[in-house]
Order: structure tokens, then C-alpha cells, then sequence
């Protein structure tokens, strides 16, 4: 709560302490390197008072999931912010595609050829070439983004062959009625056999047990942020 003299953000960097601590208690219990871990913190509705905040600890990577949100939150904190990285965790239209290039640094949804041929243009017409993660849909939702875990492998060696994408790894969300631990397991299998590293999975309710799983990229927002609006 806020008392008088206090502001929204005044909670955040205690928040940030815990999550933190809470990632390296996770992997000295499972035997990993807690620096092998990045933690995204997901700043998605929250203003700049906030992301502040957050920077003030020394947060450096952020995660947004709507373009047109990000390009009026980040360029001006960007350009006071060395180190900063930008991840855009939520569904890319093609049509948003050339915006997304300029202003994120990892882009953690592609999923669909489309999408890859669009990402693989503009990074050339930008000299840009930034890492993309594939999102697996991992629960086959009809509704949710992300390619059909059958279909993963082609998709995958595509991105690479066709497009010469920098696919750095595996995205997933599973679905929230699920226990998260056999699609973490299932994304991780399949990263494993594709020879990617890089693990993209876990929110603020579920962040241990994708640590649990190989996790090398948390993302959490409410956790740190507090509820979203
Ligand atoms: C919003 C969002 C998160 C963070 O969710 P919390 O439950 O607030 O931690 C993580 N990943 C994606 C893709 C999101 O859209």
C-alpha cells in the first residue's frame, strides 16, 4: 500500500531483491548458475515511474508485448539507459515488423514463415540482426500464438536455412489451466533436440518450476511490478 510520501514505484526494487533472490535460491536447489539465468522484468502497462524504479536497481532487460506501447514508453529512457535491452515477448503483426527492428533487441515470438520472411528482410534493410526465440504452442490452443509443436523441427531448421535468422531459442506459455511443468519439459525437449540452448519460460507464478526445467530466460511482470490494471 502507499502511504502519504510514497509513490507506486516505491515497492519495486525490494520486489526486483526478492525475485532475484528467489532465482538464485531456485538454482542452488536444482545445482545451476543462477548468471545463467536472465530475468526479463515484463514492464507491459506500467509507466515510466515504474520502469525507473526498477532501472534504479540495475535492471537492464525489460520485456514489452505491444509495439506501438513500447515506442512511446522506451526511446527516451533507452537513450539515457547504456546496457539496456529490450525484449518483445507479445504477438508481432508483419505490418509492425519494421518498428519492431528499431526498437526491440530479442524478439521472443516468431512463430509462423510469414513472420520469419518479414524479420529476415527488414534486419537486412536495417543491418540489425537481432536473436528471435520461436514460440511453441505448446498446449495446441486454438486461440493461442505460436508454432504446432509437430511442425517445430521444419519451422525451426527453416528460420536457419531459408532465412538465416539468429534463432536463439524456445518460447512458451503454457496454458494457465495446466500444471507449467510438463510443457516446460516438452519445450525443452524439443530445444534439446533442435540443438538450441536457450529456454524462454516462466512468469511470475511458475518462474521456479521453469527453472526446474532449463529456464535461461525468465519472464517476470507482476511479481515485480504488481498487478496490471
Ligand atoms: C505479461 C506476460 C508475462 C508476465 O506475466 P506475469 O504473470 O505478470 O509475470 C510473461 N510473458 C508474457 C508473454 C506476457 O505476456
Amino acid at each position: 500500500m502507499s502511504g502519504p510520501g510514497e509513490t507506486v514505484s516505491s515497492g519495486i526494487p525490494s520486489a526486483l531483491g526478492e525475485v532475484r533472490a528467489r532465482i538464485s535460491a531456485k538454482c542452488k536447489a536444482v545445482g545451476r548458475d543462477p548468471a545463467t539465468v536472465t530475468l526479463i522484468a515484463v514492464s507491459k502497462t506500467h509507466g515510466a515511474e515504474s520502469i525507473e524504479a526498477a532501472l534504479s536497481t540495475g535492471q537492464r532487460h525489460f520485456g514489452e508485448n505491444r509495439v506501438q506501447e513500447a515506442e512511446a514508453k522506451w526511446p527516451e529512457l533507452r537513450a539515457k539507459t547504456p546496457g539496456l535491452c529490450l525484449h518483445l515477448i507479445g504477438p508481432l503483426q508483419t505490418n509492425k515488423v519494421t518498428e519492431a527492428v528499431t526498437l526491440f533487441d530479442v524478439i521472443h515470438t516468431l512463430d509462423r514463415p510469414k513472420l520469419a520472411e518479414k524479420l529476415a528482410e527488414e534486419m537486412v534493410k536495417q543491418a540489425r540482426k537481432i536473436p528471435c526465440f520461436i514460440q511453441v504452442n505448446t498446449g495446441r490452443e486454438a486461440q493461442k500464438a505460436g508454432v504446432d509443436p509437430a511442425e517445430a523441427d521444419a519451422f525451426i531448421e527453416s528460420c536457419r536455412t531459408t532465412w538465416k535468422l539468429d534463432i536463439a531459442g524456445l518460447m512458451c506459455i503454457p496454458p494457465v489451466a495446466d500444471q507449467p511443468a510438463p510443457h516446460f519439459a516438452f519445450l525443452r525437449e524439443i530445444a534439446k533436440r533442435n540443438g538450441l540452448t536457450q529456454l524462454s519460460m516462466g512468469m511470475s507464478d511458475d518462474f521456479e518450476t521453469a527453472l526446474a526445467f532449463g529456464a535461461t530466460h525468465v519472464r517476470v511482470g507482476s511479481a515485480i511490478f504488481g498487478a496490471r490494471a
